[in-house]
């Protein structure tokens, strides 16, 4: 069945879906059919946010978590409906999709609890029957622009405290994933969300995305996606000083030492590298293991890697979906063929590709300098090299302009909180994939990861979309 996206203005499903999007497990499968928009409807978001802002602002908190919690419900009882559609969309697999939408209802139920919570404080002042206290207000009008690998999970990070906060939306999925994007404002405004707080603007981030940044009544941007387009949000939104939050590319490393359990670690990297189609920002891509184990190591991650051959993700007994759209392909097999061609070394997948379906590939042999070991490829495919200690590990990983997650594999203790300490990333994991983090734990990386500023997840995500008001309550006592 082929469903058409509008875009939501100001309550309204408007506009002419005109991009289709097949199914990249199955190209007879014409998934969604979506309006792609210009910088008109991007306006006309912004203006219905606007217009809607203040009124939203001014409701009881509780009754604007309470819209959250009810869209968690909904958005519950779809779940099966939503994860098939994310399923034929993005080609995840059923069991991956089925986790990311019940997640996105969590983030919403646990958004929507801060709607009783305190938010401000009570601070002791030196002045006489002075009472000082803070408020958080809302920014206003917020733009969420969001990537395809996580079509439900991610926005409902952003928007879920972005709502509760008073703030008005307008996001910008990505195109590939429209019809996701269109089950979460579906269940927003079934719950019950006025019109005008929350508009979905469908549609290329060059026009849509581009006009919805540079809006002068934009008060801030949540972004994530590639670290390029990232940095050029940053330029036009931090031009006119909007706030903007930016999380974007990982070259995620594992470090594996001589004492870890070899078929542990094996599968660890595999969950991380391979989970997901490695279409993870959090993905494994890098392997550092010292001389003792790499050899051992690698037999056991040539037949973990052998658990994920890819099918559609439609079918019960899949463990990896295909790769997201022939552009993403072209990218990944760039990488492999350069590597190739640089001497590298390959120990299972570089084959030719069935369609969308990647075999997961493991590159040995590569120089650190090499493209493979220090880019983003997005894609099911590890690169992994020996370094002689715990020490040369540690440089090696921090070696990155990158710096979201990492990972060590070890029995030590003393090793780990010497990596835990050292390691320039956002989410240090110890014998647990990089990939994989709750959302009540803050999310963010360092360096060209992130803008470091502000945090995803949890409570430190409502910091980015409130500013702080300092009150001083003076009273005069009688007489
Ligand atoms: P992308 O940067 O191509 O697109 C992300 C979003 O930005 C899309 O909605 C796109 O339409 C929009 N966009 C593109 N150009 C724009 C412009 N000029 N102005 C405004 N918006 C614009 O990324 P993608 O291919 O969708 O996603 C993959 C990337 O996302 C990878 O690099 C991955 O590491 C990153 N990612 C990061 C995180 C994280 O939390 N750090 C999480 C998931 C994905």
């Amino acid at each position: 069945m082929t469903t058409t996206v509008q875009n939501f203005i100001a309550g309204l499903w408007t506009g002419d879906p005109s991009y289709e999007r097949v199914n990249p497990a199955d190209p007879s499968d014409l998934v969604a059919v979506a309006v792609s928009s210009t910088g008109k409807e991007a306006g006309a978001a912004v203006a219905a946010a606007s217009d809607a802002q203040s009124g939203w602002a001014g409701t009881a908190p509780t009754a604007r978590g309470r819209v959250l919690l009810d869209a968690a419900e909904l958005l519950g009882h779809r779940a099966q409906e939503v994860a098939l559609d994310l399923v034929r969309e993005e080609g995840k697999t059923r069991t991956e999709a089925l986790g990311e939408v019940r997640r996105a209802a969590d983030v919403l139920r646990y958004f929507g609890a801060q709607g009783w919570r305190a938010t401000g404080e009570v601070l002791p002042s030196s002045f006489p029957d002075t009472m000082v206290y803070t408020r958080r207000e809302a920014l206003g009008v917020v733009a969420v622009v969001t990537p395809w690998n996580f079509p439900i999970a991610i926005p409902a990070w952003k928007i879920a405290p972005a709502l509760v906060s008073g703030n008005a939306v307008v996001w910008k999925p990505a195109e590939l994933t429209s019809l996701t994007a269109s089950h979460l404002v579906r269940s927003l405004a079934d719950a019950g969300l006025p019109p005008g707080v929350l508009n979905l603007v469908n549609g290329r981030g060059s026009e849509a995305g581009e006009a919805l940044v540079s809006h002068p009544d934009v008060a801030a941007v949540s972004f994530t996606g590639s670290t390029d387009v990232g940095l050029h949000i940053h330029e036009v939104a931090g031009r006119r000083r909007a706030r903007v939050q930016l999380e974007m590319g990982g070259k995620n490393a594992v470090v594996v030492l001589d004492d870890a359990d070899v078929a542990r670690a094996a599968a660890t990297v595999a969950a991380g590298a391979f989970g997901l189609t490695g279409q993870a920002c959090t993905a494994t891509s890098r392997v550092y293991c010292t001389p003792g184990i790499i050899d051992g190591f690698l037999a056991s991650l040539e037949k973990s890697a052998g658990e994920f051959e890819p099918g559609d993700g439609r079918k019960d007994d899949v463990r990896m979906g295909p790769v997201v759209s022939d552009a993403q392909l072209r990218t990944i097999r760039g990488f492999v063929e350069k590597a190739k061609n640089d001497g590298a070394s390959f120990l299972h997948g570089a084959d030719e590709p069935d369609g969308l379906f990647l075999r997961p590939t493991i590159v040995t042999g590569a120089k650190p300098t090499a493209d493979i070991v220090r880019n983003e490829v997005f894609g099911p495919v590890v690169a992994v090299l020996e370094v002689p200690d715990l020490d040369a590990a540690i440089d090696a990983v921090n070696d990155s302009r990158y710096g979201l997650t990492a990972g060590i594999c070890t029995r030590d203790l003393a090793s780990a909180q010497e990596f835990a300490a050292r390691a320039k990333v956002g989410v240090v994991k110890v014998n647990r994939p990089t990939t994989g983090l709750d959302l009540n734990a803050p999310f963010g990386g360092v360096r060209d990861s992130s803008t470091n500023t502000y945090r995803e997840q949890g409570m430190a995500a409502v910091e980015f979309y409130t500013w702080s008001k300092t009150v001083y309550l003076g009273h005069d006592r009688p007489g």
